[in-house]
């Protein structure tokens, strides 16, 4: 439960990351896609000038110009070639990166049902701890009222003054909240567990720890 919030966030990065890999990817199909009509519109036009070149062929005067129109022909048809060639680098492009973003689109949906069933595990332990704490509160109203108000007030001050911590476990003689030692003589006095005694370093109201544990 501790390091839920940690965990969440961790995903959350994980899934930011991908998410924007993910959109790196389509930006990267999309300006394949404009190359590749770039290419195919210079083919276009190559196949305009051919038919053009071939229209002339019928009127030309002599050998010379002739052999000028076909060879123009012939080099437009090279460039045309090479541009599809150009053409089907894009379409292999196009065709590998959308398999690679399919992929990538799985992983994002299992991952998002992962931070989901985290976000509603998470939240159910919540409202477990603050189900616990209020039983808590509740049981500490009771113990309350059992308490003689003098003393519930000395208590109240004690936890006021030290941090919200009035009463210290002493255990070896030393004090479990300052880490002080206790004076042999009232440590021996505390396991006698007849009066209230205080820690002489931090006032708080100490117990003998094997007690506590015993009881
Ligand atoms: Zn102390």
């Amino acid at each position: 439960m501790r390091d839920g919030p940690g965990r969440l966030q961790g995903l959350e990065r994980e899934l930011q990351r991908l998410e924007e890999d993910i959109e790196a990817d389509k930006k990267r199909i999309q300006d394949l896609k404009k190359t590749q009509r770039e290419y195919e519109a210079d083919i276009e036009d190559g196949l305009a000038h051919i038919r053009k070149s071939r229209g002339r062929i019928m009127s030309v005067k002599n050998n010379k110009e002739y052999r000028a129109l076909l060879r123009e022909i012939e080099q437009t048809e090279k460039g045309n070639a090479d541009q599809e060639d150009k053409v089907l680098g894009c379409l292999e492009g196009v065709e590998t990166l959308s398999k690679e973003l399919e992929a990538k689109e799985e992983g994002l949906s299992a991952m998002r049902d992962r931070l989901e069933s985290e976000k509603t595990a998470i939240s159910k332990e919540v409202a477990r701890v603050h189900e616990e704490l209020s039983d808590i509160e509740k049981s500490r109203e009771k113990l309350v009222q059992t308490i003689a108000p003098q003393l519930l007030a000395k208590y109240e001050q004690i936890k006021a003054r030290r941090g919200g911590i009035a009463v210290a476990l002493v255990n070896n003689a030393t004090c479990s909240e300052c880490h002080l030692g206790i004076p042999p003589q009232m440590y021996n006095e505390l396991q006698r567990q007849d009066t209230l005694r205080f820690c002489p370093n931090c006032q708080r109201i100490i117990c003998w720890k094997e007690a506590e544990t015993s009881t």
